[in-house]
């Protein structure tokens, strides 16, 4: 009975010895596997860029213009609608093909390019990207004929 106790505590002592062994001071810091939140920019190019850049001239026409490029109809791709039609299938800007559902910008020209490629473009030029036709002209003629 008593040797039980006195055996085992005399163990306690040496496990709590031995035990500090575990980490050693030298030891390098685990490389680096993973790092924990990389932040991630997305950038929109060309905008955050020249809102600096701009005058405030260049601001108040591009407002304008943007305004006009609110005025232009859009709508949703559908093949089915007008199949008898020789229409564009394909978006000369990004040159992909238009499918079903995807929203698209017609011109005055009767043109149609996505609007996402569209939209960008006109801000730049304000001309159909594949007939070259003045798209404000068009659209200034056709408010004032309504
Ligand atoms: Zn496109
Ligand atoms: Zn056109």
């Amino acid at each position: 009975m008593g040797n039980c106790l006195f055996s085992q505590g005399g163990d306690d002592l040496s496990l709590l010895n031995d035990s500090e062994g575990g980490s050693l001071p030298g030891e390098p810091p685990p490389p680096y596997q993973h790092t924990p939140t990389v932040p991630v920019f997305h950038p929109t190019p060309g905008e955050s860029r020249l809102a600096n850049q701009l005058t405030e001239e260049e601001q108040i026409r591009i407002a304008q213009r943007i305004g006009l490029i609110q005025h232009l109809p859009k709508g949703i791709f559908d093949p089915g609608s007008d199949a008898s039609e020789k229409k564009v299938k394909e978006c000369v800007i990004c040159m992909m093909d238009f499918e079903y559902g995807d929203p698209i910008r017609f011109l005055p020209c009767l043109h149609i390019y996505h609007l996402d490629c569209i939209d960008p473009w006109l801000m730049r030029s304000f001309t159909c990207p594949s007939c070259m036709e003045p798209v404000d002209a068009a659209l200034l003629s056709t408010y004032e004929t309504n």
